[in-house]
């Protein structure tokens, strides 16, 4: 595991430094002398662990902005005290002061503070070596924390029987998409669908059966949506498809095809059983006055699903096309 280094320091500074930290194969070190330079560069790649020279002008300033961005939590703060004047009190003063210092350095934001003595510069350093190793240990905990939340999000958001997004997905991707369309000016079209006579299939085959049928299904569907179509299992067998950037004409077209591709090619279950069934569907455009979370969109595009249902199943419903119209209920492939 490479670890990278930021030093914010002098080039006198980092002649006082272990030689260790040099070792290409360990650590990746950067050395920036600027505030605004250190800023710019922590935030664009936030180093793992980051080495400052108190006496370096803004040192304290960088301690307390780095504890500030919950962002850059993680990474590991070194502050390493080479002020002369320090250095000097530091002979003279006793133990309660150099205590005091150092509560006042981590509360300004650094992780570790270490004193440098004034003539360091034969390049060994035991505590700094032993701080780096602590940061060390601390980013290869971060690393191991950040894959097993990605695994825990993949999981979490994840249909087991399908392996489609689920309906917690939807909730969090629907309002983002929303917003994107919203921001960028972007058409944005949603379907949602439901088997017919799901029941049906349990009760003739039963439910193993029936979930077999429920992931050739899912595969199928897959295979026949567009790069930014995004299917979601939102319950049973009822599922959504988010179409970004997607106007009611094309989106009309990714629901027929659906409605198309499940109805007109049955499901080999296996090699002895094959099985027909067909999909109800409806189609719902985002509107201005629909709210961000995409509750009303769901709704509309739900009710013409039910009205898919009651006049006869195996088709699309949808009448945004209209929506400026006095409202009427438009079948629009059977
Ligand atoms: P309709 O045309 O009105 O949709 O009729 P339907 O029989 O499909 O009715 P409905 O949608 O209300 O019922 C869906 C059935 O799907 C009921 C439930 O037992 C079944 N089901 C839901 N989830 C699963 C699943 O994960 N596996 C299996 N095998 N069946 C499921
Ligand atoms: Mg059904
Ligand atoms: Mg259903």
């Amino acid at each position: 595991m490479n670890i990278s280094i930021l030093v914010f320091g002098s080039e006198h500074f980092l002649t006082g430094l272990p030689d260790q930290i040099y070792y290409k194969t360990t650590f990746n070190v950067e050395v920036i002398a600027n505030l605004n330079q250190a800023v710019s560069l922590i935030r664009t790649s936030p180093p793992d662990i980051i080495l400052i020279q108190a006496s370096l002008d803004g040192s304290i300033t960088l301690c307390s902005w780095l504890k500030e961005q919950a962002k850059l939590s993680s990474v590991y703060c070194i502050l390493l005290e080479d002020r002369c004047e320090l250095i000097t009190l530091k002979q003279q003063y006793n133990w309660e002061w150099e205590q005091e210092m150092s509560a006042s350095a981590l509360q300004q934001g650094a992780d570790a503070y270490i004193w440098q003595k004034p003539e360091q510069t034969d390049a060994t350093h035991p505590l700094l070596l032993a701080q780096l190793a602590v940061g060390v240990r601390k980013a290869q905990k971060c690393r191991d924390l950040i894959r097993t939340n990605d695994l825990l999000s993949t999981i979490a958001l994840a249909d087991s029987l399908t392996e489609l997004n689920n309906r917690r997905a939807l909730e969090w991707d629907l309002p983002r998409q929303i917003s994107i369309a919203r921001n960028n000016d972007t058409p944005f079209s949603l379907i949602i669908l439901d088997v017919d006579y799901f029941k049906g299939v349990n009760d003739t085959y039963g439910h193993l059966v029936g979930d077999s049928l429920l992931q050739v299904l899912c595969t199928r569907i897959r295979q026949n949506l567009r790069s930014q179509d995004t299917p979601f299992r939102y319950g049973g067998e009822e599922f959504v498809v988010l179409l970004s950037n997607t106007l009611f004409q094309e989106a009309m077209l990714v629901a027929n095809r659906l409605n198309r591709i499940v109805g007109e090619q049955p499901f080999a279950i296996n090699t002895t059983l094959v099985i027909n069934i067909t999909i109800s569907l409806g189609l719902a455009c985002l509107q201005p006055e629909d709210d961000m979370k995409g509750i009303s969109l769901l709704d509309r595009a739900d009710k013409y699903l039910l009205k898919a249902k009651s006049s006869g199943r195996n088709r699309v419903i949808s009448y945004e096309h209209h929506r400026s119209d006095p409202p009427h209920l438009k079948l629009l492939s059977s």
